[in-house]
């Protein structure tokens, strides 16, 4: 695995560009200071030190360490963690993302299992994969998503799987083979309205991810389809709300809406902090415009409390029924 965080050196500053260097050279963005509503648990409790212990023992990444989610004291304290697979190192280099760049390790082939293993360790009922981009590989690593999902369900038959892929971009057929392994949640995370494409997310392109999200519905009705966007990052509201169209023309049945929180000064600025009311009037209009679910909060991850929102998403296509 490759090693991008120079954990000898404690200046930010350089431990910053060892993970980021494509950002290193660009102007610093002075980091805002929280609001009052976003608080979050510190990561000390025994639940935490477990879920910590078990992740080190299979040698696993997780999204949750990686992206510095203010979301792990709570999430780890119950055992729920997002694993993140095909090694620590993304070939994209999106603004706002605090996961290190740059040329990834080749494939672990044994990860699909020690995922699996871990994933039946720690007992879990819903289980939440998500990866780093491949570019570098043929399939984008679909192929490799595709095992850890059969690996999991052999392991752990009764343990609900929900993926959170890459867009495949130019990775003709990656999608089918995902879908073909039969994740109980599809979920691509669209991250920002379109405008901000260009400074935010540039390696993507928006109707790809739109298309990619309408495609798996086509591919299987019956999987459930999810996104997700940060706020904050400069968007108008009206955009948003184009973005829910857009989404609900894709038949996307779950949406995720979180404040974007900056990780370090080389990342992209928060524009905003939109308040609790905002994030429940988004809610009340995606509710309005047709999704089976809408999680809208300042703290709100695309897999943050995904065990229980997909038990309400299961509930919510029934009781449609
Ligand atoms: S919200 Fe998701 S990424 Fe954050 S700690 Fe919880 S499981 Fe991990």
């Amino acid at each position: 695995m490759t090693v991008t965080i120079d954990l000898l050196n404690n200046d930010p500053r350089r431990a910053a560009a060892a993970r980021h260097p494509e950002k290193a050279h660009r102007p610093d963005n002075e980091i805002a200071r929280k609001p009052d509503w976003i608080r979050v648990k510190a990561p000390t409790s025994r639940g935490y030190l477990e879920t910590r212990a078990l992740v080190k023992a299979n040698k696993l990444v997780t999204v949750c360490e990686e992206a510095g989610c203010p979301n792990i004291g709570e999430c780890w304290e119950k055992k729920h963690a997002t694993f993140m697979i095909m090694g620590d190192t993304c070939t994209r280099a999106c603004a706002f993302c605090n996961v290190a760049t740059g040329k990834p390790a080749p494939l672990d082939a044994a990860e699909p299992e020690s995922v699996a293993r871990a994933v039946r360790d720690m007992g879990l009922t819903h289980s939440v994969i998500t990866s780093v981009d491949r570019d570098d590989l043929d399939d984008g690593g679909a192929r490799h998503i595709a095992e850890t999902i059969r690996a999991i369900r052999e392991a752990s038959p009764a343990t609900t799987i929900e993926v959170l892929t890459p867009d495949f971009l130019r990775k003709d057929g990656a999608l089918e083979i995902v879908v073909a392994a039969r994740p109980d949640v599809f979920n691509h995370n669209l991250e920002t309205v379109p405008s901000n494409y260009l400074t935010v997310r540039p390696g993507a392109r928006y109707f790809h991810s739109i298309r990619l999200l309408q495609r798996v519905k086509e591919l299987d009705p019956s999987m459930f389809t999810k996104s997700g966007i940060m706020v904050g990052l400069g968007e108008e509201r009206n955009e948003v709300l184009q973005l829910m169209d857009d989404l609900r023309s894709a038949d996307v049945d779950f949406l995720t809406i979180g404040q974007y929180l900056q990780p370090t000064k080389k990342h992209h600025p928060v524009i905003a902090f939109v308040t609790p009311d905002e994030f429940e009037a988004y809610k009340t209009i995606a509710y309005s415009k047709g999704f089976l679910l809408v999680a809208a909060s300042p703290l709100t991850r695309s897999s943050h409390h995904a065990g229980d929102d997909f038990a309400k998403l299961r509930a919510a296509r029934a009781a449609a029924a």
